[in-house]
Formats: C-alpha cells, sequence, structure tokens
C-alpha cells in the first residue's frame, strides 16, 4: 500500500500533464476527498472554514445531519478556553499535501530528468511557487517557472498585437497564476498603530460620530413613520368611501326585497285558493 506522500507525489506528476498549476490540482483533490469521507463518517470533534462547510453542507443530503455538521462546525470555532482561534481540519490536511509534494520538489531540484518534465508542465501558480522557492530554495524550479511566466507576458503583448482570439484566455490564465484573495484581513491588525496620531481623543471622537449617526437614523425612522401614516390615511379613507356605498346599496337592496315581498303578498291575497300552491 502507498504511503500519503507517495499517493499525493503520484497524483501531482498526473497533474503536470494538465493546464493548471499541479499544486492547486493537488489541493482540490485532497479537499474534495477529505470532504467527501467527513460527509461518509462525520468526526466526534470536526472544525472546518466556510468554504469547507458550504462544500460538505452541499453534498450531505440528509437535512438533519446538515444541520448536526453546521452545528459542530460553529462550536468548534471557538476553542475550549474561548479564544476564537479554530484551525479548518481540511485546510490543514490540503496544507500537508501541498507541503510534502513542495519538499519532494526540492529534493529533485539538481534531477535533470525532473526539469524537462517540470518545463513541459504548465505555469504554477504565484502562491505555490512561492511556497517552493521560498528563501533561495530549488532554483532550477524558480528558473523554469520565471521562464514560463514571461513567455506569458510575451504571449498576452502578441495576441494583443495580432488581435487573436485566445487573448481572454490568456488573461484567465493570469488570473489563476495571481490566485485568490491573499486573505491579508485575516491577519489581526495593528490596532492602535493604524491611526497616525495614536488613540488619544478616537473613543470620543468616535462616539461623537455614532451620536450623530444615531441621530441621522431617527430622521430616517421619522420620515418612513409618516409615509406610513399618509399612506395608511389614503387607505382608510377609501376604505370609508366603499364603506358608505356598501351601506347604500344594503339598504336599497332591503328596499327591494320589502317591496318584493310585499308585491308576493298582495298577489298572495288576490289568488283564487285553487291556484294558490302555483303561485
Ligand atoms: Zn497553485
Ligand atoms: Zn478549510
Amino acid at each position: 500500500m502507498l504511503a500519503d506522500w507517495q499517493r499525493q507525489f503520484r497524483f501531482f506528476l498526473k497533474a503536470l500533464g494538465g493546464a493548471d498549476c499541479p499544486l492547486c490540482a493537488l489541493a482540490d483533490n485532497t479537499a474534495r476527498s477529505q470532504i467527501e469521507e467527513m460527509a461518509r463518517r462525520p468526526p466526534r470533534r470536526m472544525a472546518v472554514c466556510g468554504a469547507h462547510l458550504s462544500a460538505l453542507a452541499g453534498i450531505v443530503a440528509h437535512a438533519a445531519s446538515r444541520t448536526a455538521l453546521v452545528k459542530a462546525a460553529l462550536n468548534n470555532s471557538l476553542d475550549g478556553t474561548g479564544v476564537w482561534a479554530f484551525e479548518c481540519d481540511i485546510c490543514r490536511a490540503v496544507e500537508a499535501a501541498g507541503g510534502r509534494v513542495a519538499s519532494i520538489i526540492r529534493l529533485l531540484d539538481r534531477s535533470l530528468r525532473f526539469e524537462k518534465a517540470l518545463e513541459r508542465g504548465p505555469l504554477f501558480c504565484h502562491r505555490h511557487i512561492a511556497r517552493i522557492v521560498g528563501h533561495g530554495r530549488a532554483p532550477a524550479f524558480a528558473r523554469i517557472e520565471r521562464r514560463k511566466l514571461e513567455e506569458l507576458i510575451n504571449e498576452i503583448s502578441q495576441a494583443q498585437l495580432l488581435r487573436r482570439a485566445d487573448l481572454q484566455d490568456l488573461i484567465d490564465k493570469a488570473a489563476a497564476y495571481l490566485g485568490a484573495p491573499s486573505g491579508i484581513d485575516r491577519k489581526p491588525p495593528a490596532e492602535a498603530g493604524q491611526f497616525d496620531n495614536g488613540t488619544d481623543g478616537l473613543a470620543q471622537a468616535a462616539a461623537h460620530q455614532f451620536a450623530q449617526w444615531e441621530e441621522e437614523q431617527k430622521t430616517v425612522r421619522l420620515d418612513r413613520l409618516e409615509s406610513e401614516v399618509a399612506s395608511l390615511r389614503y387607505r382608510n379613507a377609501v376604505l370609508s368611501e366603499e364603506n358608505r356605498r356598501y351601506k347604500l346599496a344594503h339598504a336599497a337592496v332591503e328596499a327591494l326585497r320589502c317591496d318584493l315581498e310585499r308585491d308576493r303578498a298582495a298577489l298572495h291575497a288576490q289568488t283564487p285558493p285553487d291556484n294558490k300552491e302555483r303561485v
């Protein structure tokens, strides 16, 4: 039986024949199999990020099991000590698989045959290149990817110049290379350091601004209530008019009914006794 790293490296080698970053392909594949495994056998304690929870909830058909998973994920977003920190189990598995293959790529960096395979492969994404070559490691890999990047830039210029139809594909390739948002907002902000003049008086200024905002909200609420009152007044007027017409119509119907009954009684009185049953 193959070890984890062997299966992952084999998948990576196969993905070298594809069009996208092989480490991104490995990450997708690892996440998918982890999610499928979790859906089949929900672990007793699990922590997942939002993206992976959505994917997980998407494949769990049974509503009660889906709800249990969502609740477990929410509960586990707080660690036992009340600290707002957790690590997604699936992200961790994805990172571990990528890390193993990145190490192997660095180990094989001196192999000419491996270099040839990399040259035939697609451009890796920026994030994965950075992960492999960080601090001047894997110089051959870095050189190959740099050349592929330069080729992509040249190709985009050519496509624009010759008005080639594949320009959009090249732009998509550039976007895939640059990758997803880097998640800068996940890092804790440098709190007070963000304000040039420090936080002196900041709380007071913020409280003042909040009070202003609250006043504005009151005006907005008042406007909304006033227009609602106007609309209700109009509807009330319409209803009063309809009510008045209803009362008139009702009175007319009653008057007509009285007339009819009177005429009928009169007719009844004039009819000979033999014919009375037919009236
Ligand atoms: Zn990648
Ligand atoms: Zn995750």
